[in-house]
Formats: structure tokens, sequence, C-alpha cells
């Protein structure tokens, strides 16, 4: 078993929010040599990696908020003076964009297509300034820095409908953005469900052996099954609900105590009755069609 080096770099801040006054703490991992993940530890926030290199450094997600990405570039200022240069937006969600601007000096930064598109539309939609991606792609796109090439794959529609992650072949790492939380019930607004399962059995398929997921701790690969097996699992309880003719409050309440026996330990199993409700849209829609 590989146990990731924990560098004890532990960031609090303190933010004023709608209900009063939150933390945000996150703690820096070192998932490989030079490939670092600053891993939110409260289950509401989003994780940011970065990779150091001798050309300059790639950042991976900025996070919810400018406090939050100026910790990160605390962090990689304590490892390196070398000049931002890219900067990669997984996909669109405020917890993952918000702090591009304290990146402002990266000479790219980088979205799949829709993803950029959502960006400046959720922005206009909420009334909060954004610095979006100024490169977009539509299906990959390869960078080269320094002695490391990354693949960014758009998998097709997922968690969102402009998803991306990175693999790095020869490090055999695979920064999964919004596709992967670890032991988090994950939000499922955004998702189609059927093809974010594709997605991960994708990548499952992928020579990798550590991922850094969107959300939770740093793990092995087994982080992705267990993601797409809770997505199955959604999956085949709300179908058996339909197959059985059950109406939305009934499905809620038995896919629920279904999944209670696996999944009540994963931070946010307050997510389930929302996750049900769109697995049962989703589904339903189909059998129309
Ligand atoms: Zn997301």
């Amino acid at each position: 078993m590989r146990f990731f080096k924990c560098l004890c770099v532990g960031f609090l801040v303190w933010m004023s929010a709608a209900g009063g006054v939150f933390a945000q703490e996150a703690r820096l991992t070192e998932a490989l040599p030079n490939i670092y993940s600053m891993v939110d530890l409260t289950g509401n926030g989003a994780n940011a990696a970065f990779i150091t290199t001798k050309e300059g450094v790639i950042v991976i997600d900025t996070r919810g908020s400018k406090q939050e990405a100026a910790q990160v570039l605390k962090a990689i200022r304590k490892m390196t003076n070398q000049p931002v240069v890219y900067v990669v937006n997984s996909h669109f969600h405020k917890e993952n964009i918000s702090g591009n601007g304290v990146f402002k000096s990266a000479r790219t930064i980088i979205a799949q297509k829709r993803a950029q598109a959502m960006t400046v539309l959720e922005a206009e939609r909420e009334k909060r300034k954004v610095t979006p991606a100024n490169l977009s792609f539509k299906k990959k796109l390869e960078l080269k820095l320094g002695k490391y090439h990354l693949k960014l794959i758009h998998p097709g529609p997922a968690h969102t409908d402009g998803d991306l992650y990175v693999y790095i072949p020869k490090w055999r790492i695979i920064i999964t953005g919004g596709l992967v939380s670890n032991r988090i019930i994950p939000f499922l607004g955004d998702s189609n469900i059927e093809s974010w399962i594709n997605a991960l059995v994708e990548m499952d398929d992928l020579d990798a052996e550590v991922i850094v997921p969107g959300h939770g701790p740093v793990g092995g690969k087994p982080i992705v099954t267990q993601m797409k097996h809770y997505l199955m699992e959604l999956k085949r309880f709300v179908n058996d609900a339909l197959d059985d003719r059950i109406n939305l409050p009934g499905t809620i309440t038995l896919v629920k105590e279904k999944l209670k026996a696996k999944y009540s330990k994963w931070k946010h199993f307050d997510r389930i009755d929302e996750n049900i409700v769109r697995a049962y849209v989703e589904y339903s829609a189909k059998r129309r069609t």
C-alpha cells in the first residue's frame, strides 16, 4: 500500500458566509515528487493540484476563493520561484475556478470549451467577477513543461458537460477534477450519470497508480472504482424502482435505505435525496425515448 506524504502544512481561512462564519481547512499532500495536492478537509470545497518543473509551474484548479488560491500560491512559493505558466480548470464549478485571478500572471488558463463558456455564463448570472480560461479545447490537449507531459482529456458529459481530467502516463497519475470524490457523496446537479459511469470505466482502464481526486484525500486506483460503483448502484436501485413503477417519493425512501448500508459514512450523505431525484429524472426520461 502506498502512503502519501503529508507535508503538514495546514491552512485555515475564515470566510464570511450568508449564515455566519465558517472555516475552509486544507492540507498540502505530496502525491508524487513535484506533484502536490492542496486537499480540502471540509468536504465542502475542492482540491487544487500543482506540478513544479524546471521551466515553471502548472496549477490544476484554483479553489473557491482568492484566499484559498493565495494559500496554493504560498505553498508553491515554498517549493520554487519558477513562474506559474499554465492554469488548468477541470470544470466550471465555483469551488474550482474562483481563485483563477490570483494566477493572472500565468501565460495561459485552459478549460474544455463548454466549461469556458459556462464559467462566463454562471458568473454573469450570479453577478460575480471571474477570470475565465483564455484557451479551450474540445476533446484532447497535450501540455509539455519541463519533463512533464500532460494529457488533458474531455471524456464527454459526466460530472458536468465540460469536464477534463489530467493524465500523466509516465508518472501513472490522474488528476481527476470533479469526476472523482474520495468518500464524499458527489454533487450531481449538472451531471449526466450514465455518461459519467462510462467516463469512469474509461479512467479505470488507464494505466495509473496515484489518483488526485477533485474532493477528498489523494489515493490509489480503488477510489476511481469506488466512485464508479456508487454511481452504478444509484443507477441500478433507481432503475429497479422504475421497473416496479414506484413513484418518486417512494423511490427516494427505498433507494436511500439501500445506499445507506454502504455509503452512510461518506461525507455529504445529505446529498443522497437530490442524487436519487437526479437519477430518477435521467432514467425516467431515457424510458420515454
Ligand atoms: Zn464540481
